[in-house]
């Protein structure tokens, strides 16, 4: 699946209006959160995105790189996921719509899938219940089919975004 064109401009916007909304103070830093954290196209913890802004030239606190990731996920920019008991990992919304995961519980794997039955589904399930279904999570837990490739994965403890 090809990536989706992020509109840095668009969700710059959003944001702003957001901000605006809520009486937040509209701060360069906060955007240029916003800004890094759109670069990546695939999952992210806020550690993550801390270190790297912070080594690539963005001096720029935890504790707002935290908060920051947490104004973009209430207006709904940013989803956040709690695979397992570690640690948040954040995505963009726009990067790619209508994904759900699977997750290795042992090791943290986990691959991105689209299954189109699942959207109407959704769909069918909200109209039963007279309501009109906008999104939908759904988190597969599971263990690798293979106990070696399990412990590679655990040892390298890589989360790659893979494509169905
Ligand atoms: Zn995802
Ligand atoms: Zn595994």
């Amino acid at each position: 699946m090809k990536q989706r064109q992020i509109d840095i401009e668009q969700l710059q916007e959003q944001f702003r209006q957001f901000l605006r909304r809520k009486m937040y103070r509209n701060t360069q830093e906060r955007f240029r959160v916003l800004e890094r954290a759109a670069e990546f196209d695939r999952h992210f913890t806020a550690d993550e995105l801390y270190v790297y802004m912070n080594t690539s030239g963005d001096k720029i606190s935890r504790a707002t790189v935290y908060s920051t990731l947490d104004l973009l996920t209430q207006c709904n920019i940013l989803v956040k996921h709690r695979f397992q008991g570690d640690s948040a990992t954040y995505e963009l919304a726009a990067r790619k719509p209508n994904h759900d995961h699977l997750i290795c519980r042992d090791c943290g794997y986990m691959i991105e899938f689209q299954e189109s039955a699942l959207l109407a589904l959704q769909d069918e399930i909200a109209r039963r219940y007279g309501l009109q279904a906008v999104s939908h999570s759904l988190q597969i837990f599971a263990s690798c089919g293979d106990s070696a490739t399990c412990q590679r994965r655990r040892e390298s403890s890589f989360t790659t975004d893979h494509d169905t």
